[in-house]
């Protein structure tokens, strides 16, 4: 599928991100990442403009009116009656202002990721070799409150480094090239969360040796991480 941040006409790339959006409030919602009206989800449609889900929807049953235009400061520039962005767009804009090649963001609360972020506890065990490859340790950012600049602050350390944090006994918050590269690094997160559950059901985390990590870090450039 060709990816809508790569379409030229600016008309049709907002159409497609709209869709785009929808369909993966619709994953998040039917994976048991979002409950009820929580999570976000937004795509950069120019260097000043973002499209975000509105607040007190669900994800699950997005659709593309729905959505709203903010700008980089977070002020409305377009929206249907009776939608307004979530006050946790914020951490959004955070993403969009400091990494000018990061074009989409996703918000949710999955419940392995959400358990380790309540237990206070990065995802660091290299276990496998696609998450190493595409991911490698997924960090912890300290608690903010909802709605304030706690949590764009608290997730400085890692823009430009990283592509998935945890947010302390919160959730957690990916981004990407495309809104679908953040959407696959918020799967990726929580897959890596619910291995690490099941190993240690299994007695353990079993670490990859040193030099595999190292081989495999190697290989990033390889496959375009
Ligand atoms: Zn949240």
């Amino acid at each position: 599928m060709t990816q809508p941040h790569s379409i030229a006409d600016p008309v049709e790339r907002e159409r497609l991100l709209r869709l785009q959006i929808c369909d993966i409030g619709r994953n998040l919602f039917n994976k048991d990442f979002i409950a009820a009206n929580d999570g976000n989800i937004s795509a950069r449609l120019s260097e000043t403009e973002i499209l975000a889900s509105p607040t007190g929807v669900s994800k699950g049953y997005l659709e593309p009116h729905m959505l709203v235009k903010v700008n980089l400061d977070g002020e409305i520039v377009e929206a249907a009656d009776g939608y307004r962005p979530s006050t946790e767009v914020k951490m959004h804009l955070r993403v969009y202002r400091e990494c000018p090649d990061m074009n989409g963001v996703v918000h949710a609360h999955p419940p392995y990721a959400t358990a380790f972020a309540i237990k206070g506890e990065a995802l660091d065990k290299m276990m496998m070799p696609e998450s190493v490859i595409a991911m490698g340790d997924i960090p912890l950012a300290v608690y903010g409150t909802p709605s304030t600049e706690e949590i764009p602050d608290s997730i400085m350390p890692f823009l430009g480094k990283k592509t998935a944090v945890l947010l302390e006994s919160h959730g957690a918050l990916t981004w990407g090239k495309s809104v679908m590269d953040a959407y696959m690094n918020m799967e990726r997160l929580e897959y890596t969360a619910k291995l690490t559950f099941l190993t240690r059901m299994i007695d353990g985390e079993r670490e990859l040796p040193q030099h595999r990590i190292d081989e495999l870090v190697g290989l990033r450039a390889f496959y375009g991480f």
